[in-house]
């Protein structure tokens, strides 16, 4: 997996929580893990739904 960069939000597949990511991994190989399984980044939504 990519190393995941500030801002990013990754998700679980199994049980769908999500994590935003507050600093940058230097890792060559990133992997977070979550019920056992390599979280997911979700797609950066720009248009998030906001009222105001
Ligand atoms: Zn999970």
């Amino acid at each position: 997996m990519e190393p995941v960069n500030k801002g990013a939000v990754l998700v679980c597949s199994e049980c769908g929580v999500e994590l935003e990511v507050i600093k940058n991994c230097e890792c060559s190989n990133c992997e977070i893990v979550c019920c056992g399984k390599a979280m997911e980044v979700k797609e950066k939504s720009s248009g998030d739904s906001c009222c105001c």
